[in-house]
């Protein structure tokens, strides 16, 4: 069985997010990567077939030099082969066309992608590469039986569970109760800094996003009414802020 896992390099949780000074991007200066929480949960089911099945586990990233630190990470609990599209990512849409590419030439069983990334938050690759590759994607996955090519996949929805049953191939989107993230060993480190990582040129020849960031207004300061001047309140909410 071949899996391919798609991981996400995200900053850290508690990085503090800044602007570039003339707002053409964010400042990744000094900013700590990890990768993508919800793949992280991904992989470790990935994991959990080689060791059940003799998966072969294979990690893509679209992204620049810098995400193979996160590949990388992703050998050292045990991934097997590393993919890395060498493009900027700029849309949701454009990565899940650079995967789709190379799917479609090396055709996987399941294919495994987390349910967001914590950064852009987009929650679409998983469900466009279901739909450029033509299979069933099934999102928010929870759990995972596998019966030869016969997938029950249950998902975790608002206020319950739904079970759905579909054929391989198939398109996976994690969330964390799919499987708990590993912990690489000594063994899995060292070799993590020699398997060598195929670079694919980019299928879309993506151009950069034209973008301009800028943080949020500070809040207005309060203003203080007295209880006795109710009606004053109410003359501000509704003939200054016209809220009713
Ligand atoms: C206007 C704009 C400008 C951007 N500029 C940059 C930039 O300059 N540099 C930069 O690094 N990013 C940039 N991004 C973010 C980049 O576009 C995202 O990686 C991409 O859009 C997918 O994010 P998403 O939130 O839509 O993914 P989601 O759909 O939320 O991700 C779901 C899953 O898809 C998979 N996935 C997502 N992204 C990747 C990826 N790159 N490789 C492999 N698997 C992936 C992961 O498994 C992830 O869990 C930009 C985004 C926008 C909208």
């Amino acid at each position: 069985m071949k899996v391919l896992v798609c991981i996400s390099q995200t900053p850290d949780t508690t990085t503090k997010i800044v602007f570039k000074a003339d707002g053409s991007g964010v400042d990744y200066t000094n900013v700590k990567f990890i990768v993508n929480p919800y793949d992280e949960h991904a992989l470790a089911k990935a994991m959990e077939l080689k060791e059940q099945q003799g998966a072969e586990i294979t990690v893509i990233n679209v992204g620049k030099a810098d995400a193979e630190q996160s590949l990388r990470k992703c050998f050292a609990v045990g991934a097997d082969l590393g993919i890395r599209v060498d493009a900027e990512p700029v849309s949701g849409t454009q990565v899940a066309k650079l995967i789709a590419d190379v799917a479609k030439e090396r055709s996987y069983d399941l294919i495994f992608t987390g349910r967001e990334s914590i950064d852009y938050n987009g929650g679409m690759v998983g469900e466009l590469l279901g739909g450029l590759l033509g299979i069933p994607s099934v999102g928010y996955c929870g759990k995972l039986e596998l019966n030869g090519n016969a997938a029950t996949c249950t998902r975790f929805i608002d206020g319950g569970e739904e079970t759905v049953k579909v054929e391989l191939p198939l398109v996976v989107s994690a969330v964390k109760e799919l499987g708990e993230p590993r912990i690489p060993n000594m063994r899995g480190i060292m070799q993590a800094r020699t398997k060598p990582i195929e670079v694919i040129a980019d299928s879309e020849n993506s151009l950069p996003a034209e973008v301009r960031y800028e943080s949020p207004k500070g809040k207005a300061g309060c203003v203080y009414i007295d209880a006795a001047e109710a009606g004053k309140l109410i003359d501000i909410l509704h003939n200054e802020r016209k809220l009713f």
